[in-house]
Formats: structure tokens, C-alpha cells, sequence
């Protein structure tokens, strides 16, 4: 068939791997082939499975080269990408493609409000930074915009 794109936005500590997580094993409880891929780089927690910052993990492919690697996938029914953002041009592009876009919030780790932002907490400047809690904060727009930083 054709298929389908959903498409996970938000802030680190939102819970988008989980929320891949709830959506891959539903699929494989109704029997669909899955395959989870994820940008291997990325061994925060795990070297060969996703995992979310609550140290759930599910066993997946890593890779640098998404789009090759999505080619060779496409024999599968679902295909669940974590860190989608380090592989695709930009991700945004998907938006009008997609048949599902949700943006989760996390809490916001300076007033436990709802945060929608991701701040760096170091002075890093490099685009692709990996690392959790050590490096970033989930923040809503108040907290985002203030000067300097709590940790
Ligand atoms: P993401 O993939 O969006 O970074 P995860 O699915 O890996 O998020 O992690 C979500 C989990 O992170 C939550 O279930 C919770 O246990 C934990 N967590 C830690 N800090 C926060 C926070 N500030 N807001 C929400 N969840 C948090
Ligand atoms: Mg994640
Ligand atoms: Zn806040």
C-alpha cells in the first residue's frame, strides 16, 4: 500500500521515544513487521537498542546513513526512527507530508510548568551536541528566555 508518516515533535524529556516505543509495540501486537532504526551516534544510554531517559529500551538498528538505510528497510511494514532530526535534511519537510503530527511538551525543569523548548546548558555551539540531562533542559518559553541558567 501506500502507508503513512506520524511524525513525534518536542523539547527533550517529553517522552517522544517513548511515546515511538507505545506505538511500535502496538504495531506488533497487531502483527505488522516492525524494524526501529536510530542514529547510532547517538549511545546516551544504549549501543544497540533506543532507549528513553527512564532507561526503557527496545532493541533497533543503528545507522548513520538514514536514507540509505530507510531504502533497504522499506521490505518492513513499520518503520519506527528515533532522532529522525540527525538523519533527514529537515525534518520539518515532513510536516505537510505526514498524516500525524503531534508536538509533546515535558516539564519544565526550572519552574515545572509545561516546556516546549530544549535549552543548551553549556556553551556548546556545534549543531549536533549528543548528550541528556548533563547538557540540556527542558524549558517553557519564560524560562527559555531568561539570561543565564540554573542546574
Ligand atoms: P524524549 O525522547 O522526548 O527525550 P523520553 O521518552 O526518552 O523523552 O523520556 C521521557 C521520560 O523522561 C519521562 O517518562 C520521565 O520519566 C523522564 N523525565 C525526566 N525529566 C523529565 C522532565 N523534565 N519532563 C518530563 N519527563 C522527564
Ligand atoms: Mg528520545
Ligand atoms: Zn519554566
Amino acid at each position: 500500500s501506500s502507508g503513512q508518516i506520524q511524525v513525534i515533535f518536542g523539547p527533550m524529556f517529553s517522552g517522544k521515544t517513548t511515546e515511538l516505543m507505545r506505538r511500535l509495540k502496538r504495531y506488533q501486537l497487531a502483527k505488522y513487521d516492525c524494524l526501529i532504526i536510530k542514529y547510532s551516534n547517538d549511545t546516551r544510554y544504549d549501543q544497540n537498542g533506543i532507549a528513553t531517559h527512564d532507561r526503557h529500551v527496545l532493541p533497533a538498528l543503528g545507522t548513520t546513513e538514514l536514507n540509505s538505510t530507510l531504502d533497504k528497510a522499506m521490505i518492513h511494514d513499520v518503520i519506527g526512527v528515533d532522532e529522525g532530526q540527525f538523519g533527514f535534511a529537515e525534518i520539518l519537510n515532513l510536516v505537510p507530508l505526514a498524516e500525524s503530527v503531534v508536538k509533546l511538551t515535558a516539564v519544565c525543569m526550572q519552574c515545572y510548568g509545561e516546556a516546549s523548548f530544549t535549552k543548551r546548558k553549556g556553551t556548546e555551539t556545534a549543531l549536533e551536541v549528543i548528550g541528556g540531562a548533563e547538557k540540556y533542559m527542558a524549558v517553557c518559553r519564560a524560562c527559555y528566555q531568561e539570561p543565564g541558567q540554573v542546574s
